[in-house]
Formats: structure tokens, C-alpha cells, sequence
């Protein structure tokens, strides 16, 4: 398709993907400024008057209002990332910052997580202003930075600071969700109704010094090296809440299968398995270890950082099973611990997004999952904003989508941008 060609929705999300904002963690950023400045000066085209908001140089977050037709409905927020994570070049077959067209697809580091959605988010916005309507409510329309990095640099500040942005507003939409997935041979939406709550702990082992000759049983890397394998081998049994009860229920419908093992119906689901899987129950990776300087020393410390996911309400709970796991003799200390979220899968406004993805694809199945990682819902939670992954791509079944976030190859094909596109300003004209 030569680029002039392009819809709107694709060219957007191509001059995006195009800023590189990669985001290594722990502040270590591009930065997403010239990317906040292209989505302002798209708002001003609009007609819309965009604030910003650069708490670090660089990190740059935008917003504008759209004034709705009913000044007294509750204010929608419909918010995306500007940052990507990094992409190993080499392991890509494009460049991924060039935003190639190949294949009916757009390709590059974003295309999937999420410069796909804040390009749908704008353009759906343009569609119904330049036709001279309005949304049914106020819109607030937030690009936040940091997301990559659990949002300490974006929209942890952004709420912090600047909660008057989200003045009114009660909900909020925005990635990882309304994709299509084909389950058993029907096209199926999942729509995000929740997060796992994060807690990032470090097991410390001590033991003592000694040289690497020795006879020695206080030996700190043998105690770490158990405490890591229990808690990295230990299975997790399967809990489940409202939603993931309501998702192997219709999961366990379409693949014509009993519900009494949901762990048996997610992993029957084929290329999303493992990705439905890790939201039925805690998770407890072992991502890192730290022990030793010599050879022939034994150290007195040894540690390691473990990956904790657990769902929401369950926090303390699952650290009191970890430490009983782990054993007296390691501690657990916790680095870095955020919130769950789960939110009903009823009401109007999800009520309103089944049916607009109904009018663009009729009998599709719509089922709520609950996300294994989080998002900038979590920052906006702390407003009192119930939010949702909805962001509407029709895909075709062979497509392994939940396995480009973050991965290798990142494309959105074409239609499927135009598709939600659709969806969702269907979605804004009418709620
Ligand atoms: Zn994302």
C-alpha cells in the first residue's frame, strides 16, 4: 500500500512509532517530548487546546478536554502510553522505529503496545469534531509517559500533580483489551475488566564468609539457591474472582468444554494459554541474582529478585505464603509493590462497548479477562476512575497478537486499525 494511501489511523500511529521513545526503566528514557508535541499539535488542529505537563525534562505528558453534548454525564477518560520498551534491533526483520508498511500490516516497536490505540484515540476524536458533532460526554484525552516503568515518571506525577486534568471524570479506557482472539473457530473479544497487583521482592540469604576450601555449611548462595528454586517451582493454585469465574465460564462454552478445571479450559485456548493461565493464579518468577566476587570466596550475602504477581486483594496473603516457603532462614524484603484492580463486568459503559463492537462485528463473543501485568489504569484508580482495556482490534486467527507485546516484530494489521477506529468513535458518539 504506497503510504499516501494510508488511513488516517495508520498514518498517525506510523509518524508515532517513527519518535523513538524507548524506555529502559529506572528513569533511563528517551523520553516521549516530540511525541507529546506531535499528539498537542494534532489537539490543536482539532480545535482543542492541549496542556502538557514535563515534571522531568523530557518526560513529557499531554492532555486536552473535549466538551461533550451532555455536561452532566460523568467525564470519559481515554488514555495511552507514549513510550515503548526497548527492541533488540538485530532480532527484527524491519527497523523498528522506520514504521514500515508491508503485508497490509504497520510495523514497528508500538504497533501493538500502544501507539496503535493513542493513534485510534485521536483519530476517532477527529472524526466526530471534523464532521462538526460532539462526543455524547466530556472526553479527557491523556498520553502519559513512563508507562514502560510503571509510570513513577508519568502518570504517577500526572495524578499527583495535575489531578484537576481528570476533574469529573469516572472511568477510563484505554490498552490490552477489545482485541479479537479466535477460541475453539469463533472470533472472540476480550475485554479487560482488571490487574494483578505487583510486588517486587528481594530474598536475602546470609551466611558466613569463608574461604572456598573450606568445610562450611553457613554457605549464604546454597541457602539463596534453595529459597529460589522452591518459590520459582512452586504451583500456584488456581484462585478465582469474579472475572476469570465469568471467563472460564464463557471460555469453557465456546471450546465446548467442562468449566470444572479452568486452568484445563485457558490452556485449551491454544496460543493465549499461557498468557490466560498466569491470571488464574499468583506467579512467582525469579528474575535476577546477585552473589559473590571471587572464586575461592565464599560470599556472607547472596540475593535475588523475584518477579510477584498476584490478584487483586491477595497481597498479603500470598507474601505470607512466600515466606513460609522460602523459610526462616532467607528474608524477604519488598521493593517495589503496587496495586490490583478488578472492576465489575456490567454497567453502561461496558454495556456500550460490547454493543459497539457488536455493530462492527454481530455475534462476536465478548468475555472479561483480567490482565496478568498492570497499566496507567492503576495511577488513575487512585482518582477514583474505574478503568478498562478497550482497545478494539479485529485480527485475523492467525495472528499471535498477544505474543507481540513486547516481543519481536511488533505489526497491527491495517484493517484492524481502521476497524477500531471505528468502534471506538461509535462508542464516544453514543455514550
Ligand atoms: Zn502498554
Amino acid at each position: 500500500m504506497p503510504e499516501a494511501e494510508l488511513p488516517e489511523v495508520a498514518a498517525v500511529a506510523r509518524d508515532l512509532i517513527r519518535f523513538d521513545t524507548t524506555n529502559h526503566g529506572g528513569g533511563r528514557a528517551a523520553g516521549e517530548r516530540e511525541a507529546a508535541e506531535y499528539v498537542g499539535a494534532y489537539l490543536e488542529r482539532l480545535g482543542l487546546a492541549p496542556e502538557y505537563y514535563e515534571p522531568i525534562p523530557r518526560r513529557t505528558n499531554v492532555m486536552a478536554r473535549v466538551p461533550g453534548r451532555d455536561r452532566d454525564k460523568p467525564a470519559l477518560v481515554l488514555h495511552g502510553h507514549l513510550d515503548v520498551v526497548p527492541p533488540i534491533a538485530e532480532d527484527w526483520s524491519v527497523d523498528p522505529f522506520a514504521g514500515v508498511v508491508r503485508d497490509g500490516m504497520l510495523w514497528g516497536r508500538g504497533a501493538v503496545d500502544m501507539k496503535d490505540m493513542d493513534a485510534m484515540i485521536l483519530t476517532s476524536v477527529a472524526e466526530i469534531l471534523r464532521a462538526g458533532e460532539a462526543p455524547e460526554r466530556d472526553l479527557i484525552l491523556a498520553f502519559f509517559a513512563d508507562e514502560e516503568n510503571g509510570g513513577v515518571e508519568g502518570s504517577a506525577l500526572v495524578v499527583q500533580d495535575r489531578p484537576e486534568w481528570f476533574a469529573g471524570a469516572t472511568e477510563a479506557i484505554s490498552e490490552v483489551g477489545g482485541y479479537s482472539l479466535t477460541i475453539g473457530d469463533r472470533r472472540t473479544y476480550l475485554l479487560q475488566v482488571g490487574e494483578k497487583a505487583l510486588v517486587w521482592i528481594r530474598l536475602v540469604a546470609r551466611g558466613r564468609a569463608a574461604h572456598g576450601s573450606s568445610l562450611h555449611a553457613d554457605n549464604a548462595v546454597t541457602a539463596l539457591a534453595e529459597a529460589v528454586a522452591a518459590l520459582g517451582r512452586t504451583a500456584w493454585p488456581v484462585t478465582l474472582t469474579d472475572t476469570t469465574r465469568e471467563m472460564t465460564e464463557r471460555l469453557a462454552d465456546l471450546l465446548g468444554q467442562s468449566s470444572a478445571d479452568p486452568d484445563a479450559v485457558a490452556a485449551a485456548t491454544g496460543a493465549p494459554s499461557g498468557f490466560l493461565r498466569s491470571t488464574l493464579r499468583t506467579t512467582t518468577n525469579p528474575t535476577g541474582l546477585v552473589a559473590g566476587y571471587k572464586h575461592n570466596v565464599i560470599p556472607d550475602r547472596a540475593e535475588a529478585l523475584i518477579d510477584v504477581r498476584v490478584l487483586p486483594g491477595t497481597e498479603q496473603a500470598a507474601l505470607a505464603d512466600i515466606r513460609r516457603i522460602v523459610g526462616a532462614g532467607v528474608e524477604v524484603e519488598i521493593v517495589h509493590q503496587d496495586i490490583g484492580l478488578e472492576v465489575p463486568f456490567s454497567g453502561d459503559l461496558v454495556d456500550a462497548m460490547v454493543a459497539a463492537l457488536g455493530v462492527h462485528d454481530p455475534d462476536a463473543p465478548v468475555i472479561p479477562y483480567l490482565m496478568g501485568g498492570g497499566t496507567d489504569n492503576k495511577a488513575l484508580a487512585t482518582l477514583g476512575i474505574a478503568g478498562y482495556g478497550f482497545a478494539p482490534l479485529r485480527l485475523p486467527a492467525d495472528l499471535d497478537f498477544t505474543g507481540m507485546f513486547h516481543g519481536v516484530d511488533e505489526r497491527v494489521p491495517i484493517d484492524a486499525l481502521v476497524f477500531g477506529q471505528r468502534v471506538l468513535s461509535d462508542l464516544l458518539r453514543t455514550y
